[in-house]
């Protein structure tokens, strides 16, 4: 075990993998630290300490992170006093068997072990592994240090109750718990003090918010109220626990952004039966109907598995034949991946690669002409976009969002990131507007 120097403080490089909630989750992490005198640093070769904050949605999501793991380890080398740690879902997930993959590994911290980070770090016995899931942890006394930007990301719950079949997340991130709302308002307060603009609520289904007696609904209207601050948007809801509240607050409250992301994966009910979703294709149609008519125009994106064990044809053609009438403004869509220790892992694949293949990029290739034909309805409008910064092209033009969530590129002219412009949509990609300040 090598000694800690006392003196000059200690620099972390932090590198994260996977989901927003991950972000923010190092912005946490980053605070923790912060507060016990670390710096942050961007180059490995600089760090005293490498952390890797990681997801293990998929077995190549963790492959990814060995990889890294083996290409860090040179600093290490090099420096035998550089601690190496593994935090976040892989930890919750591999725990101890980390070590026969990584045996060198310092720290391992899953995601409710955080606040103790540092001392784990300062603790004299090696290797030291944190990874108990935690019902109450919910960080709510912690500042995070937020990025760049005029985003700020907010954990306001932790963990997931759902248990659909083929995740993981359930056991890495353990039970549902939600932040105070006195305790996510002084966040968002704080996050406005230092110049954000937009406050993101994550959280894994995030619309099961509920503390001292508040609900989802209640708690964006309790963040509207916040000055200074100019949209709100969330991610991601799980659409059982989509409530009128919820609704009415997209719906008239003027700082939450007209956006959606509402989780589909299947639109055949054996399938989503079979995941354990909740709900069922009819419910869903419904849903997004009752969503559209209380918020005309709200851009509504979703998720998408194919190739879940025991998806037919037919169910295949299911969710094809439901893109084609939700007409989403864009969706991630993934193949099935087994992971272990879900329920989903004991069902036999009956889906070959080739197979998931074939039913991806067919899904793929008609979101898009969809995308792009949602997005050129936008051509000729007037929109409000908040600037993000510099496009990466063309030059002397910048990149924002607009109020629904679609990335637009336009001339500088001179506006700061988080401030609004009024622009004119000129043309439409897929994923991008182009347009005119006005
Ligand atoms: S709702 Fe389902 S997919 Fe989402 S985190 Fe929970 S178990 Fe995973």
């Amino acid at each position: 075990m090598s000694a800690i120097p006392e003196s000059a403080p200690r620099k972390v490089f932090l590198e994260t993998y996977g989901c927003q909630m991950n972000v923010a989750d190092s912005e946490l992490v980053g605070g923790v630290l912060h507060r016990h005198g670390y710096l942050r640093t961007q180059d490995p070769a600089q760090a005293d300490v490498l952390l890797l904050n990681t997801c293990a949605i998929r077995e190549h999501a963790e492959e990814r992170v060995l990889g890294r793991l083996s290409e860090l380890l040179q600093y290490k080398h090099a420096r035998p006093s550089v601690q190496l740690g593994l935090l976040g879902c892989m930890a919750s997930h591999l725990r101890e068997h980390l070590l026969d993959r990584a045996p060198y590994l310092d720290v391992i911290v899953g995601p409710d072990g955080y606040r103790d980070l540092p001392s784990l770090l300062a603790d004299g016995v090696d290797p030291r592994v944190d990874v108990r899931l935690d019902r109450d942890e919910t960080y709510s006394d912690l500042t995070p240090d937020h990025g760049p930007g005029p985003r700020a990301w907010l954990t306001v719950m932790r963990g997931c109750d759902k248990f659909c079949t083929f995740c993981v997340v359930p056991f890495t991130r353990g039970r549902e718990r939600s932040l105070p709302p006195d305790a996510v308002v002084a966040q968002v307060e704080a996050a406005v003090a230092a110049g954000k603009r937009e406050v993101v609520f994550l959280g894994q289904t995030v619309n099961a918010y509920r503390a001292d007696g508040v609900d989802f609904g209640g708690l964006l209207r309790r963040a509207a109220a916040v000055d200074g601050l100019d949209r709100i948007r969330f991610t991601s809801p799980h659409p059982s626990e989509v409530s009128d509240a919820m609704i009415a607050a997209l719906a008239d409250e003027p700082k939450v952004m007209p956006y959606l992301h509402l989780p589909l994966q299947s639109a055949s009910d054996p399938v989503l039966e079979a995941m354990a979703r909740d709900y069922t294709i009819a419910q869903y149609r419904a849903l997004l109907g009752r969503v559209r008519d209380a918020v005309p125009g709200i851009a509504v994106s979703t998720d998408i598995i194919v190739g879940f064990p025991g998806e037919t044809e037919e169910d295949f053609r299911a969710t094809a034949d439901f893109l084609e009438e939700a007409r989403y403004d864009f969706a991630y869509q993934f193949k099935y991946s087994p992971r272990e220790g879900t329920r989903a892992y004991k069902i036999p694949d009956t889906v070959s690669e080739a197979e998931k293949g074939r039913r991806l990029r067919q899904l793929i290739e008609r979101q898009e002409e969809i995308s792009l034909e949602v997005n050129q309805s936008q051509v000729g409008r007037e929109v409000e976009v908040m600037v993000e910064g510099p496009a990466r092209r063309p030059p002397d033009h910048v990149v924002g969002k607009t109020q629904s969530f679609k990335t637009t590129v336009f001339r500088d002219v001179g506006a700061k990131p988080g401030e609004r412009v009024r622009v004119r949509v000129d043309s439409a990609g897929a994923h991008t507007l182009r347009a005119t300040p006005v």
